[in-house]
């Protein structure tokens, strides 16, 4: 299928590794020109290049936090008319809300809420000018089904996810969609930190862990970040256009309800 958005420009964000990084190579392989934006200078230029080897298209790559203002202007310098923006960043870490501050709080907020909503508010309106846009958010599937632990991540998750409802709404008479796509475990260095911290609270090596949190789904795998990228590609293309406002879960099955 041709998603017809080969010319299109894309913003990804925190995509030097995982399901950015993903994103970033699905949009590439279908013509998307993008810049991609992560805080490590090596690993984010080897990602630029492999992507720009894979696709032929223009790859601009940014050493840019984008939870922080300077960090989110060096993005939208770099690509400030963007036809899709792709917010990301990571995730909070895992904990007792007992031991978390107001500034452990503030620094979730701005990774998985603010920074997202300041850099859909600087690209929405050319985007609505020009009648094509797209914007997604990665978010979590603990936006569906919390998991206590990572309480830091559902509330902010949860914010920006009630924020993108209304704003969603608000564009769809203009050629602009806002969705979020909530990743269950994908076989990523974030979930091998997660496992990490399993194996060590209940005393069994990694590998034992990795294949226990495996069989809990019911594929018995992690997905892929060419999984999550496909998906984000289609959602980013012509054919999507009435689908907006959704919050999709993709997990292999793993949440139990019929919606
Ligand atoms: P990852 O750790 O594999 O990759 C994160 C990427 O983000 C890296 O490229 C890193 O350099 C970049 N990054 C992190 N913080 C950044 C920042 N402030 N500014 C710029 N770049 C930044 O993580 P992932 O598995 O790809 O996860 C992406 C998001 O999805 C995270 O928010 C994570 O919590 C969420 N998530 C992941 C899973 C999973 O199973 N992998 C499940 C649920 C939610």
């Amino acid at each position: 299928m041709d998603l017809q958005i080969a010319g299109r420009r894309a913003i990804v964000c925190a995509a030097s590794r995982g399901l950015g990084k993903g994103c970033a190579a699905a949009l590439a392989k279908e013509g998307v020109h993008v810049t991609i934006a992560a805080r490590n200078a090596e690993a984010l230029a080897a990602t630029a290049e492999e992507i720009r080897n894979a696709s032929g298209v223009e790859v601009t790559d940014v050493v840019a936090d984008v939870t922080t203002a300077e960090g989110r202007a060096a993005v939208l310098e770099a690509c400030p008319n963007p036809d899709i923006l792709v917010n990301n960043a990571g995730g909070p870490p895992a904990g007792n809300f007992r031991d978390w501050s107001r500034d452990d709080w503030i620094k979730a907020l701005d990774a998985n809420m603010l920074s997202a909503i300041e850099l859909i508010k600087a690209t929405v309106d050319p985007m609505i000018e020009r009648g094509f846009g797209r914007v997604v958010n990665i978010t979590s599937g603990a936006v569906k089904a919390p998991i206590a632990v990572l309480g830091l991540s559902n509330g902010a998750r949860a914010g920006l996810t009630g924020f993108i409802a209304g704003l969603a709404r608000e564009v769809a008479p203009t050629g602009v969609t806002v969705n979020n796509l909530l990743p269950g475990p994908f076989d990523t260095d974030r979930i091998a930190q997660l496992i990490e911290a399993r194996a060590r609270n209940a005393n069994m090596s990694v590998d034992d862990a990795r294949k226990e949190r495996m069989s809990e789904n019911p594929m018995g795998r992690f997905g892929t970040a060419e999984e999550f990228g496909a998906t984000c590609a289609f959602i980013c293309s012509v054919h999507a256009a009435f689908m907006t406002g959704q919050n999709i879960l993709l997990d292999g099955g793993y949440y139990p309800g019929t919606l």
